[in-house]
């Protein structure tokens, strides 16, 4: 299946986990990738990467921080200048914040989260809704979390941002659904990238893998699920099949955020 043939597919944090697995799933589906993150280097490895597995595929690739929104403005700029449109775009970069209880939750740690995770989403709509409404289309995808619909505990700034783009989904995709612009977000559960390793790091030091089994024991499926998983649930997405799913949050868990 072929479903982005000359179609222009932009992704943040595409260097890493969900959005690398995404942007290898939609080039292998003949999309023109703009690769946005903040590890230029992590980036050119991504761009190679995808080219070892679909050596005729276009990729550009723009270093920039998702939290300044003159990084923002120019890397919608780029993308424009290159391919002339841009059809789908995957709103991805987010980081997790270190844990703790809300009382010794750093306020310097909750900004810079909520900047990252929220801001970046929020500052990546303002400026890639315009180009779509311009050309009236074009589907959006937002990175949100299980974090975003539930509790999760000792992560206040992480919470705060991804509820922050539960709502900048569901406020937008009411908005832009006239121009013939599709907006949902995902709700990840825990799925097997550097930035769960990470979390399960801050949890089980050393013995991260025990923790990792033991989290997993929640889950109805017993598993982490896999970045792979993602990619195909974002190529749909963000393809024109899924043009009538609009303002809404599709949570990807292992049926974990249902279970009672
Ligand atoms: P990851 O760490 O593997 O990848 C994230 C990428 O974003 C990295 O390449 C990183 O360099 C980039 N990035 C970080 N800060 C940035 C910034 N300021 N500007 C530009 N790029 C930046 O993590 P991942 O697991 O793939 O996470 C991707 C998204 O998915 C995040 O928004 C995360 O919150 C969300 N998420 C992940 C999970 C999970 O279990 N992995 C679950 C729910 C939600």
């Amino acid at each position: 299946m072929k479903r982005f043939e000359d179609k222009v597919v932009l992704i943040t944090g595409g260097a890493s986990g969900l959005g690398y697995a995404s942007a290898l799933q939609v080039a292998k589906e003949g999309a023109k990738l703009s690769l946005v993150d903040l590890n230029g280097e992590a980036l050119e490895k991504a761009k190679n990467d995808i080219l070892a597995e679909v050596p005729d595929a276009e990729i550009l690739t723009i270093t920039a921080d998702v939290a300044d929104e003159e990084a923002v403005k120019n890397y919608v700029k780029e993308t424009v200048s290159a391919y002339k449109k841009i059809d789908s775009f995957f709103n991805n970069a987010g980081i997790e914040g270190k844990q703790n209880e809300t009382e010794n939750y750093g306020s310097d740690e909750f900004e810079k989260v909520v900047a990252i995770n929220l801001n970046g989403v929020f500052y990546g709509m303002k400026h890639v809704l315009k180009v779509m409404k311009e050309q009236e289309h074009g589907s959006v995808v937002n990175t949100a979390s299980v974090g975003g619909i539930r509790g999760v505990g000792n992560q206040s700034g992480y919470s705060a941002s991804k509820h922050g783009v539960v709502g900048l989904t569901r406020n937008s995709g009411v908005e832009y659904g006239q121009y013939g612009v599709s907006i949902k977000a995902i709700a990840p559960g825990a799925i097997m990238t550097p930035m769960v390793e990470g979390s399960l790091k801050q949890m089980g030091g050393d013995d991260w893998e025990a923790a990792g089994e033991e989290f997993v024991k929640a889950n109805p499926m017993k598993r982490f699920g896999k970045p792979e998983e993602i990619g195909y649930l974002v190529a749909f997405l963000l393809s024109d099949q899924a043009g009538f799913i609009n303002a809404a949050v599709i949570p990807i868990d292992g049926g974990q955020s249902y279970k009672y």
